[in-house]
């Protein structure tokens, strides 16, 4: 069997998934995990992060798989918010920070996104 990749070849989530770095999973099966966002910046603020590793979401060519992923976003975003936002920064001028695809919800505000709570 292959070694695994040294750390430093592997993305921050790979570390999340391999339980290298802690986290506070919310959902896991064999092709996804969600974790909660360690800098939140909503009052629920979870990340969808598939196993096989793409830096960009636009690196996902089947649309089978594209597909499978934001439903899987959708239905854990249902079981934390009735409403909630989806939002995926693409590329460091989209705001991306770490290159593992992943899928943002964002949820639980009283007034709406652009309240303060
Ligand atoms: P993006 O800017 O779309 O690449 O989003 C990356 C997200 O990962 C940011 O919202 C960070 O707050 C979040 N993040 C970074 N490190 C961790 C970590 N160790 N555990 C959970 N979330 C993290």
């Amino acid at each position: 069997m292959d070694k695994p990749a040294p750390a430093a070849q592997r993305t921050l989530f790979e570390r999340i998934i391999a339980r290298e770095i802690p986290s506070q999973v919310v959902y896991e099966d064999e092709n996804y995990i969600a974790i909660k966002d360690i800098a939140p910046k909503a009052p629920i603020h979870l990340l969808v992060i598939p196993k096989r590793v793409t830096a960009r979401v636009d690196d996902i060519t089947d649309p089978l798989e594209m597909g499978r992923l934001w439903l899987k976003a959708t239905e854990i975003a249902r079981e934390h918010a009735a409403d909630y936002r989806l939002v995926v920064n693409c590329g460091a001028g989209g705001g991306q920070m770490v290159f593992h695809t992943h899928i943002h919800i964002l949820a639980g505000w009283k007034d709406g996104p652009d309240s303060d709570t």
